[in-house]
């Protein structure tokens, strides 16, 4: 492990190359990052994997005409979203997103989905560690995860990463 002090916007403009290597040539992918993003200290393996993993799932999810869209975000997390997430800070975050517009996932499948070997896809496709992963990084790096998603309309998937104090 190898925390460093990275800027989102410039790790998703160095693997965006080696991601579009992960899809087929009738799937979009695009990116929406935002103009200014504060500092987050992780180990940039860690987080190319969460982009990876996120992705490779938002692949497996969409069809023909899929869209997946990499979404990058400067935010303050406050009260209302401590409501909704038991224990959270509140502070400067940067989100990193995966957008898709595939086949969604019901409420059952998604309370199982961080469970360790979960996985709806056929034998031999998928593994189920994906987002078991990305959940361990996530709250190792002290981090929050989003989900929300509609069947046959889409998922989103929001990573939030705490930004470092600039003053520092
Ligand atoms: P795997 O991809 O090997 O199945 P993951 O841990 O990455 O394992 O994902 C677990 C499950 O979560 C998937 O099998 C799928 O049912 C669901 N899932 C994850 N991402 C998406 C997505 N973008 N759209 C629809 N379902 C998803
Ligand atoms: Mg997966």
């Amino acid at each position: 492990l190898e925390p460093k002090v990275i800027n989102i916007n410039h790790l998703v403009r160095n693997v965006e190359k080696m991601l579009k290597r992960l899809i087929r040539e009738n799937i979009v992918l695009q990116t929406c990052l935002a103009e200014k993003i504060g500092a987050v200290k992780a180990d940039p393996t860690q987080v190319e994997q969460i982009i990876i993993n996120l992705l490779v799932n938002a692949r497996d999810a969409v069809g023909d005409g899929g869209i997946i869209t990499i979404e990058t975000g400067d935010v303050y997390l406050d009260e209302s979203f401590i409501l909704e997430n038991r224990g959270a800070i509140a502070g400067h975050y940067v989100m990193l997103a995966v957008h898709d517009n595939g086949v969604g996932m019901s409420q059952e499948t998604k309370q199982k989905i961080f469970e360790p070997f979960f996985t709806t896809k056929s034998k031999g496709s998928g593994t189920g560690l994906g987002l078991s992963t990305v959940y361990g990084i996530v709250k190792q790096s002290n981090g929050y995860i989003q989900v929300t998603s509609s069947i046959n309309a889409g998922s989103s998937f929001r990573v939030f990463l705490p930004c470092i104090d600039e003053e520092n």
